[in-house]
């Protein structure tokens, strides 16, 4: 397998730092692993490992101190073939073009698994926000969303908060667009303030995703809710929130690990305690009443549900084969290698993948996007009930396929994806 994602790896992208253990070589493999099963749709797939757009973009701006400082954005847009590019952009210090072109191409799987009417895209500006201050963040973000104008729109792609952005990023850049355009469009972009066209509920939708998704799944694995203890790695805008609604329902948060430390306690972490201990003091380490652990023993705690809800590649081989839970559901978008997946398999260990468990996000976006349009809002109730009842039927689907065709979640989620993305691809036809 790594052979063949080496050489699907240097197949017409040789620009891309030659890393096949990367994010970008971890979903080429999975595109190869889907590949089988696609039937005659198989011949298109190679189109699923080319980014249909990549724009790379200076991002220079006047810092406090005077000075220029120069930082490097990125924004992808793997495929158009089902509907307008749509996914979110992050601000880190680890953000690479194979990094963004990875998460575009898993918003392009994600999207079509659930059946929203977008294709794939992601952004990232390379940057530590820690270092910067606001007035410096809103300057990247003006500047950047000037560099990638000509690239996004409410009918193009549409951007959203991803890692360390959020609903005044949003506003930014909502503003940027229309004061470049003359245009108040307020659905370029999604996960805005709500004064200014956004959708009650997004801001907790991705972790409350993958809560509903959670529960249908420990529901289908005869796992129980009441008392289920849960592992949380990640205590940021996804983490925290499942971390809390789990902890309402009866769950025991038995630990939680952040980019710092990591906090333990086989009786339960009060979530919304430690999340306000985390916010004062700049991570979860020294929560009064839990032991802190070191980073990598979080891996070792015993639990019945493991949510990574951090950055990509976490769940290593070697990881995957200590933890003890019986189901992992995946807040973070690829935080699982190809390796670790054959070894959770081989251990009985379900996946509930990136692609279906955190699509709670994109799809309340969704719902803001056509609450923009029409310019007509709803109830946070509707809103939830809409996501829920959209989650559940797809993971029927992708728990339907993977029964019927004796293949793990993910590869399930893939095929129900790629069959869509291709279709649409075909149904298209090449220009000119
Ligand atoms: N960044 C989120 C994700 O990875 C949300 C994307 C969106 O709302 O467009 O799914």
């Amino acid at each position: 397998m790594a052979d063949n994602r080496a050489s699907a790896f240097y197949a017409g992208l040789s620009f891309v730092r030659p890393d096949p253990t990367g994010p970008w070589g971890t979903f080429l493999e999975q595109i190869e692993r889907v590949t089988p099963y696609l039937g005659a749709l198989a011949e298109g797939a190679e189109t699923l490992r080319r980014p249909k757009r990549t724009l790379i973009v200076d991002v220079p701006i006047e810092m406090d101190d005077g000075s220029t400082g120069h930082f490097e954005g990125f924004r992808v847009q793997h495929s158009l073939s089902r509907g307008p590019g749509k996914g979110g952009v992050r601000f880190h210090p680890g953000v690479t073009l194979e990094e963004v072109m990875a998460l575009a191409g898993w918003m392009t799987i994600k999207n079509a698994a659930v059946n929203l009417p977008f294709g794939g895209a992601k952004g990232g500006v390379r940057l530590d926000p820690k270092k910067l201050s606001r007035k410096e963040i809103e300057r990247v973000t003006r500047r950047y969303t000037s560099e990638i104008g000509g690239i996004i729109g409410p009918q193009q792609d549409i951007p959203a908060p991803d890692v360390n952005t959020d609903a005044q990023v949003m506003a930014w850049m909502m503003d940027t667009y229309a004061m470049n355009t003359g245009l108040a469009n307020t659905g370029v972009v999604t996960g805005k303030p709500i004064n200014l066209g956004g959708s009650l509920g997004r801001a907790a939708a991705t972790g409350r995703g993958v809560f509903v998704i959670g529960c249908d799944a420990m529901r289908r694995l005869g796992v129980a809710l009441e008392g289920a203890r849960v592992a949380v790695q990640g205590f940021g805008n996804v983490g925290s929130v499942a971390a809390a609604l789990f902890a309402e329902a009866g769950a025991k948060i038995v630990a939680v690990q952040d980019s710092r430390a990591a906090v333990a306690n086989p009786s339960g972490l009060p979530a919304a305690a430690l999340l306000a201990h985390a916010r004062n003091n700049g991570g979860v380490a020294g929560f009064p009443g839990a032991e802190t652990i070191e980073r990598e023993a979080f891996w070792d705690i015993a639990c019945d549900v493991l949510i990574p809800a951090a950055l990509e590649g976490q769940l290593t081989a070697a990881r995957a084969s200590r933890i003890t839970a019986r189901l992992v559901l995946e807040g973070a978008n690829g935080p699982t290698l190809p390796e670790a997946d054959d070894v959770l398999a081989g251990r009985g260990i379900t996946v509930v993948p990136d692609v279906i468990c955190n699509a709670g996000g994109v799809t309340v976006s969704y719902f803001e996007w056509v609450q923009d349009f029409a310019s007509y809002f709803w109830t946070e109730e509707e809103i939830n009930e809409r996501l829920a009842k959209i989650l559940r039927g797809a993971l029927r689907h992708i728990w339907e396929t993977a029964d019927l065709r004796k293949v793990s979640l993910r590869t399930a989620a893939f095929i129900v994806a790629c069959e869509r993305v291709l279709t649409a691809h075909i149904e298209r036809g090449l220009y000119p």
